[in-house]
């Protein structure tokens, strides 16, 4: 038995002092957001009647590495942070792998993911910007119970427009937000002229992450004292989530460990962007080499089969477009597909180091995701979420290649959450009902031929 234990916790007092702007170390920056009237960067004044006013200034920020934590924020992560390192032994020896695995567990909090690291950063500047709530959408549902449980603690209204097809396969998801106080609407919805024309167009839309922040965005501009928040894509997010990596670095550290391969599932890619943050920091000023892996579906490829030009964050178009590998703002993965991480695009900050070769990316099918879930679950006990089982998956066929190769490779992977609330997909996997449906080149062709027109 190695020296290293199966958890490796940090102490109260390790716990950041500060997030990490990864784009600080960035030669190419990520492009800029595009107001979508003018197609001209938008400014921080322009961004003012959708986002709180210091967010707007994080997003903006492509320059300062090191952002202060505000103590009430430290507090409430004390609640849950830091979060533990797990070495996975049982795994390793379940693949009989020469390979060192470590994974970073942020499914600890009531929310059952990471998205509570950016959900009580934003809930805190809006409060103190004295504003009455926020509005967001939800997908699978953890932002939106993330953001509840945020808001509830600081006493903001939370409101939460939520994918349908989620609201209907997840009730209890809905009920944990109302009981932090959040009011839950299933979008599209007829509550906004958004949600109403898109059902008329679309009456039996299972809706989508895109009409969603449509419907939110709304919902935000059109009452006095709200503002919109978004729980993954935005730089703003990777930097708050940039504690994942910070935290997993202090406790790599510590044993004197390093990782030769980082691996985190990509939805809109804040896990991941926060995962990797000072390791790439690291990689950008030529102070160390690691591979990073960023893990999608395979129906719903973003990196692997999109395109890198400027898009409409949202189907209704109403959002700032933003530079970003995307399969377009209109496609919809197949409603068949479980495994969360649904969303079109993907982080600008993301897009710019994957163009730029610091990062690979790879898509998964969903029942070898499921497989991969299983195997996870069984030797290592928890149940992990069917996003975070993206990673899982790559982690396991990197440990099978060290296997046949004799190479003792370390890979850390993020587990960002746990399943609980996923039995729905485990089920259609267990019945054998799972299928692979892959887009075809017309299918993604068709959305991508709708993307905007922008000469810079
Ligand atoms: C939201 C979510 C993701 C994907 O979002 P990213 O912004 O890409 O991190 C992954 N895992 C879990 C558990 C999530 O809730």
């Amino acid at each position: 038995m190695e020296s290293i234990p199966y958890k490796i916790y940090l102490s109260e007092n390790e716990l950041p002092q500060a997030w990490y702007n990864l784009r600080a170390d960035m030669i190419n920056k990520p492009a800029p957001l595009l107001n979508p009237a003018t197609l001209k960067p938008m400014t921080a004044e322009e961004l003012a009647p959708v986002f709180c006013k210091e967010l707007i200034e994080q997003e903006l920020d492509d320059t300062t590495p090191f952002i202060p934590i505000p103590q009430e924020i430290r507090d409430f992560y004390k609640m849950y942070r830091p979060s533990p390192l797990v070495r996975a032994y049982c795994l390793e020896k379940a693949l009989d792998t020469p390979a060192k695995i470590y994974y970073k567990f942020e499914g600890g909090n009531t929310s059952g993911s990471h998205k509570l690291n950016s959900a009580i950063a934003q809930a805190y500047y809006a409060k103190k910007q004295g504003l009455k709530g926020v509005t967001t959408e939800t997908g699978a549902g953890q932002w939106g119970t993330a953001l509840a449980m945020a808001c509830g603690y600081l006493g903001l209204d939370c409101h939460v427009f939520m994918v349908k097809c989620s609201y209907e396969q997840k009730p209890f998801r809905r009920e944990v937000m109302r009981t932090y106080g959040a009011t839950v609407t299933p979008s599209p919805s007829n509550t906004t002229a958004v949600g109403r024309k898109i059902l008329e167009e679309f009456p039996d839309t299972s809706g989508s992450l895109g009409c969603a922040i449509s419907e939110a965005v709304e919902a935000a501009t059109t009452q006095e004292g709200y503002r919109y928040v978004l729980g993954s894509v935005l730089n703003q997010v990777l930097l708050h989530q940039s504690i994942i990596g910070l935290e997993s670095k202090t406790a790599l550290d510590k044993y004197g460990v390093v990782p030769d391969i980082i691996i985190g599932c990509a939805g809109g890619g804040s896990n991941l962007g926060g995962l990797i943050a000072p390791f790439m920091g690291q990689k950008l000023r030529n102070e160390a080499d690691y591979r990073f892996i960023a893990v999608e579906p395979a129906s719903c490829p973003s990196f692997t089969r999109g395109k890198f030009a400027y898009d409409f964050c949202d189907t209704g178009m109403v959002c700032p477009l933003a530079k970003m590998y995307t399969l377009g703002s209109g496609f919809i993965p197949s409603a068949n597909h479980a495994g969360g991480l649904r969303y079109h695009g993907m982080s600008s900050t993301l897009s710019q180091l994957y163009h730029d070769g610091y990062l690979e990316a790879t898509s998964v099918k969903q029942t070898d995701v499921f497989k991969a879930a299983e195997l996870f679950a069984r030797v290592e006990g928890t149940l992990p979420a069917p996003e975070s089982s993206h990673a899982i998956r790559v982690a396991i066929d990197e440990a099978l290649r060290c296997k046949e190769t004799g190479e003792e490779k370390t890979i850390l992977f993020g587990l960002t959450g746990t399943g609980y609330f996923d039995m729905v997909a485990y089920e259609k996997f267990h019945d054998g009902l799972m299928t692979d449906y892959v887009p075809t080149d017309e299918d993604i062709q068709a959305s991508l031929s709708e993307l905007p027109k922008v000469d810079l």
